[in-house]
């Protein structure tokens, strides 16, 4: 784990800026970008600046700092034209997690777009 934290993990490489990226949000622990593969228009990524493995990995302490990330996130696509959001959490590769390094997906939503939220709750 510790080598893949410092050199193969994608999130930790985008956390720590080794690679071009267009940040969203940043803050003490966490980082917002969009998703390279966006469901929806303004699909945000909230990443832990931490190598955490999912979020049972993550300490409660750090819940205040990632809501508030959320909410700024969610306001901001508001503000460009969305007219609601999902907040998932992929946790374990059986719940569909690929990438693992803590994350929560901020999706927009729109009247008529194709995200099939029935598919995953
Ligand atoms: P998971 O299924 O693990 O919750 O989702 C991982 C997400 O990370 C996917 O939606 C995927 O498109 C996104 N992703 C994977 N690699 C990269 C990357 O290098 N850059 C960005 N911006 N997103 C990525
Ligand atoms: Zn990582």
């Amino acid at each position: 784990m510790e080598k893949e934290k410092k050199e193969d993990c994608i999130f930790c490489r985008i956390a720590r800026k080794e690679i071009k990226q267009e940040i969203i949000e940043e803050t003490d622990n966490f980082i917002a970008f969009p998703d390279a593969n966006p469901r929806t228009k303004g699909h945000t990524l909230i990443v832990s600046k931490r190598h955490f493995v999912n979020m049972l990995d993550m300490p409660a302490s750090l819940g205040n700092e990632l809501l508030d990330v959320i909410k700024r996130v969610a306001e901001k696509r508001l503000k460009e034209g969305a007219s609601g959001f999902n907040v998932v959490a992929n946790n374990f590769p059986v719940a569909g997690q690929i990438v693992m390094h803590a994350h929560v997906h901020v999706i927009p939503r729109y009247k008529k777009d194709e995200f099939k939220v029935r598919e995953i709750v």
